[in-house]
């Protein structure tokens, strides 16, 4: 059920529990009870797939965030002012040796 977004499942928890309660109030059976008690299980789903999985925004946020701390992590070469990994002993361009 992941590619269910949060919102269409909370609307259909609406749906069932507002339309439950309006056959519950002109034929109140017990066993509609159900469907009311579906609908709020439905809404809360809703909500917490809503919160848990983050949006696409945020996701962009979160990858370019990463992107700049790894480039601040990056050595710039001195002598050819190459960028290499941060973790890198000497240049991957010129060789150069770093401290
Ligand atoms: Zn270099």
């Amino acid at each position: 059920m992941a590619g269910i977004p949060g919102i269409f499942i909370f609307v259909i928890g609406l749906a069932i529990t507002i339309y439950s309660r309006i056959v519950y109030m002109q034929t109140p059976e017990p066993w509609l009870n159900i469907f009311f008690y579906l609908g709020i299980i439905f809404i809360f789903w809703g909500i917490v797939k809503m919160i848990l999985s983050p949006s696409k925004r945020q996701k962009d946020v979160q990858t370019f965030q990463e992107e700049k701390q790894n480039t601040k992590k990056a050595t710039i070469c001195p002598r050819c002012n190459a960028r290499n990994f941060h973790y890198a002993r000497f240049c991957m361009m010129c060789g150069y040796r770093f401290q």
